[in-house]
């Protein structure tokens, strides 16, 4: 490979996995361009976690000790049956197989900022513009923005998340990619009317879940109201949105009015169904994706944002390291899509114990919840983590 020839690559979408990309290729003397289509650097948001190879990845991009710092320690979740009693309180960890003293639980806006602090300065950060058409050739990938400029790179790597419009313009739309995994959620934030600290309870009847989750001790919570829906229910309409959410709650117990009205009154709301995506191919072309992208696992599985930082960790270096972006692409998918495919089967084991669909499950879940050890959940994120090393690299240049 000729080291002094400067490639060139496009990345859409700076949130987790697109500040890694850049980070690597920077730093192996790529020209990396980010887009993103929002303003800045998306703040605030609930925390995600960082466990086992993840950790390696921001251990090796210096970034241990102040993500260290920001760590909220989620001890305890509480589950409530239909009239608010306890069922079980159990360690969170033994819920989302964390290791206490080890993994971290960061807020996400502080991660996404702490991923931007590494990116080498020669990085061109580009906010408020997305791609607007790509054309792949022999010759490198014509880009036009949606601000009008017109421009070629080596490669394009889709960062974009979900919904990634880089997926759709490459490979085709959504419905294709997407499995919807039985249900819908909102997500928004309220008062913590209960003291919540370091904390979440979940509330549940059949095909319903309502849960609160105090990473802190302040005086908001992040809540969710999730319910079982046969087919992904999006709606674009915020109004409409929640006027289904209100209606799966209708006349059901504990807290859920007071929620409801939450909800109805949030200015952060966020809604979706909880789906995944799974592709044949990660890559086509000179167009490849990495994190939510290619293989959103959901955010039942807990590993989100884990197997965002290692795909991106692992596409960079595997590119650096390669002479051509068709090897890179190989090496990068036959490594990583075993362990990405267990990542994503853990939100079949998750789903049945957050929002258990019939009688049925939730007794089974009750039952489990008795003896931590035997949570199925938290055992199929620690096999997953343990099943897989992240790979040393040579050294970056710079
Ligand atoms: C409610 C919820 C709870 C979660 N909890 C956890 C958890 O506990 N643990 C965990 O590990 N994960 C969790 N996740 C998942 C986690 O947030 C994602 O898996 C992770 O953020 C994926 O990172 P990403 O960089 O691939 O995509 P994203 O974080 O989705 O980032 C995509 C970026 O692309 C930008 N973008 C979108 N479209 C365009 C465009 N057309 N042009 C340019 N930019 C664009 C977006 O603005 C965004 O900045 C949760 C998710 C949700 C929704």
């Amino acid at each position: 490979m000729d080291s002094t020839a400067r490639r060139t690559a496009l990345v859409s979408g700076a949130s987790i996995a697109g500040p890694v990309i850049a980070y690597w290729l920077g730093r192996h003397g790529w020209d990396v361009t980010l887009v993103e289509k929002a303003p800045a650097i998306r703040d605030g948001g609930y925390p995600v976690d960082i466990r086992g190879p993840a950790l390696d990845v921001v251990r090796r991009m210096g970034l241990i000790e102040r993500l260290e710092a920001l760590h909220v320690d989620t001890r305890q979740s509480t589950f409530l049956d239909a009239d608010g009693r306890p069922v079980a309180v159990i360690d969170t960890g033994d819920l989302v197989g964390g290791v206490r003293g080890r993994d971290l639980e960061i807020p996400r806006g502080e991660l996404a900022a702490a991923l931007h602090s590494a990116v080498p300065d020669g990085v061109e950060l580009i906010f408020d513009d997305s791609i607007e058409t790509l054309h792949d050739h022999d010759g490198g990938v014509d880009v036009t923005f949606r601000g009008g400029t017109r421009r070629t790179f080596d490669i394009v790597v889709g960062a974009d998340g979900v919904h990634s419009r880089t997926r759709r313009l490459a490979f085709g739309p959504e419905e294709r990619y997407h499995r919807h995994l039985g249900w819908s959620f909102a997500g928004f934030s309220s008062s913590n009317e209960l003291g919540l600290a370091h904390e979440s309870l979940i509330w549940n009847t059949p095909g319903r879940m309502a849960a609160l989750y105090a990473p802190g001790d302040g005086d908001r919570v992040f809540a969710i109201l999730g319910f079982s829906s046969p087919s992904p229910a999006v709606h674009r309409d915020p109004d409409a949105q929640r006027a289904v959410v209100a209606e799966a709650f209708a006349g059901l117990g504990w807290r859920t009015p007071g929620l409801v009205e939450a909800m109805r009154a949030a200015g952060d709301l966020f809604y979706d169904s909880v789906g995944q995506i799974h592709m044949p191919r990660w890559s086509g072309g000179r167009v490849a994706l990495v994190g939510d992208a290619a293989y959103a696992p959901s955010f039942l599985s807990g590993q989100g944002t884990g197997i965002a930082l290692i795909g991106a960790y692992v596409l960079a270096n595997e590119l650096a390291a390669r002479p051509s972006h068709t090897e890179a692409f190989e090496a990068y998918e036959s490594g990583l899509r075993t362990f990405v495919e267990r990542n994503q089967a853990i939100a079949d084991v998750s789903r049945p114990v957050l929002n258990p669909a019939t009688e049925e499950e939730l007794a089974l879940r009750d039952r489990a919840l008795r003896d931590p050890s035997s949570i199925p959940s938290g055992n199929a994120v620690r096999g997953a983590n343990d099943s897989y090393v992240l790979p040393d690299y040579p050294a970056p240049a710079l």
